[in-house]
Formats: structure tokens, sequence, C-alpha cells
């Protein structure tokens, strides 16, 4: 058995009353932006991870398993993919998953952090693997809330930004207005599909509030959830359109949307959407139920 004591970890504190340990074997950055507290640590488990304000925001061992669910079913099921938008998105891993699709002619990134990204460029290369350096990719550093007020459509959007707690740079953007904003801003038979927080049996009710918020903008609004271990939790996603239910995309239409990809998924393909929008009776019972709304 290791010493513990000869460690120092990295605690993610997820309540009052749980906590997850991670031994640190080594850390390479930890400091603050003007916007939020970061770490970048390589654990013996997950390999390198990016922490912002004490929350792991991905994992070496495990973000495809993220990444790909953020972006796959939303792409596969968008009437076009040639200009995408990214909310947020520091890594570059939500960038790389796009630009895989040879039909997006441009991906435009707005991370309000500058640094984070540095930091990720420098420290976590393997996330991006050359996006940032695609002549597709246009990364703007600023804030998600002014960019989506400017004019012109995008034939995605994707949020990935971080949980928007109340002291967090995300926190603007879940309200009517924005979700109001981000529906001018999709092109018609587009698809808006956002990080949508924990889906645990124990704590689902920042992302049912999301799901209830979106209902009132979009006529499909389907969550849908992976278990990623670095995260210890389900973690949801809602795809939302007007145009395709994206819960019951065909299972050809997958496959001829992840044939087009270039290199191979870890974790998407035509069975995984399926178990990603098959959702257990709890969580069901949770998004059915009446309750407070993002206004
Ligand atoms: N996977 C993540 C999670 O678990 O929360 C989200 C990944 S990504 C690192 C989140 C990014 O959102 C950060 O780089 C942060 O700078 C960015 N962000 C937060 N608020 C923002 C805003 N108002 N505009 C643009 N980017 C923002």
């Amino acid at each position: 058995m290791p010493k513990t004591e000869h460690y120092q970890w990295y605690v993610e504190q997820f309540s009052d009353t749980e906590q997850h340990h991670h031994a640190i074997d080594e850390l390479y950055y930890s400091g603050r932006t003007p916007f939020q507290s970061v770490a970048v640590l390589r654990t013996a488990v997950f390999g390198k991870m990016l922490v912002l304000d004490g929350d792991t925001q991905s994992s070496q061992a495990d973000e495809k398993i993220y990444h790909e669910s953020l972006v796959h079913p939303a792409l596969a099921g968008s009437a076009g993919r040639r200009e995408v938008l990214i909310l947020g998105g520091g890594e570059g891993a939500t960038l790389r998953e796009v630009l895989r699709h040879p039909g997006v002619a441009r991906c435009t990134m707005v991370d309000i952090d500058g640094e984070v990204v540095e930091l990720c460029k420098k420290y976590l290369p393997e996330w991006s693997a050359g996006a940032f350096d695609d002549p597709r990719a246009n990364v703007i550093i600023g804030d998600a809330l002014a960019f989506i007020k400017q004019p012109g459509t995008f034939d995605a959007i994707i949020s990935d930004l971080t949980e928007p707690l109340p002291d967090s740079p995300s926190f603007p953007l879940f309200n009517g207005e924005v979700f109001r904003d981000i529906k001018a801003r999709l092109a018609p038979g587009g698809v808006y599909v956002l990080q949508a927080s924990t889906a645990g049996f124990h704590n689902m009710a920042l992302h049912a509030k999301m799901a209830r918020s979106l209902r009132a903008h979009f006529k499909h609004v389907a969550s849908f959830y992976t278990h990623v271990p670095a995260f210890d939790n389900d973690w949801a996603f809602i795809a939302c359109s007007d145009a395709q239910d994206v819960a019951t995309l065909e299972p050809a239409k997958i496959d001829a949307y992840t044939r087009e990809l270039r290199g191979e998924n870890f974790f998407y393909d035509a069975e995984t959407h399926r178990r990603l929008f098959s959702l257990p009776l709890y969580l069901r019972r949770e998004l059915a139920k009446p309750g407070d709304v993002f206004a």
C-alpha cells in the first residue's frame, strides 16, 4: 500500500459532505487569472488534469468521453456544419473534435480567459492536438456574452462553459435573454448543445433547471448523459433544436456522419448515442417535474 502521507493532494469538494482526493504526481501550474483560479496537475489514474476554481474541467485519461459526447450528437443532428461556434472551450479539445469533420469551414471559439487558453496550449497540447493551428480555427479571447449579441448565424452552437455558479464568469450566460440571443444566432436546422452539469441521482437539480428553462425557447430539448470517471459523477448535456430531436437521430444517419470524421472515435457511435440518450427513470421523473427556471 502506498504511504498516503507522502503525497500532496488535489481535493475536489463536491459539497459540504463529499470530496474526491487525487494524489498529485506533478503540479505544473497553480495561480489565478483575472477570471478564475487555475491548476494544471498530473495524477496517477487520470494523467494530466485542468482544474478551474477547484472543479475538474477535464482529464487526459477520459476527456474524449466528455468532448465526443458534447460535440458529435449535435453535429450529427445539425442540418449544416460549415460554421460552428464554441462558447468557452479553453482546452481546445472541443475545437479539435469539431474540426475533425471535413465539412466544417470555420470554427469560432470564444473563451474569456486568454491565460487559460495559453496554459492549455503549453501544458495540455494533447487536448487540442494541433487544432489551434488549423486554418479553420478562429479563436477569439473575449466574453461569450458580448459575442452572442453580434449579428451572424452558425450551423451549430456548442456551449463548453464552466459551471454557472454565482461567482463564475459563465453565470451571466444562463438566463432567458441569452437563450433567446443564442437561438437568434442559430441557422435554420441548427443545434445548440451545452454541457449541462451533473446528472447523478443526488445532484441533478441544476441540470433539470437548465432543461426546464430551455424548453421555453426550443421545440426539442433532449437531455443526455454519461459517466465521466474524472468528474466522479454522471455528466449531462442538453441538445436543443427546433428542427431535429437529437435523441431520435437514426443510426444510419449517425453512421454516415461518423464515417465522415477524420481519425477514429474513442467513445461515440450509433450504439453509444442510444446509451447517451436512454435516461434512467429517476432522471426522467426529475425532468418532468415543474420547478424554477433561469428567468
Ligand atoms: N468541461 C468543462 C467543465 O466541466 O465545466 C468546461 C471546459 S472549458 C475549460 C470552460 C471554459 O469556459 C474556460 O476556459 C473559461 O475560461 C470559459 N468561460 C467561462 N465563462 C466564460 C464567458 N463568459 N465567456 C467565454 N468563456 C467563458
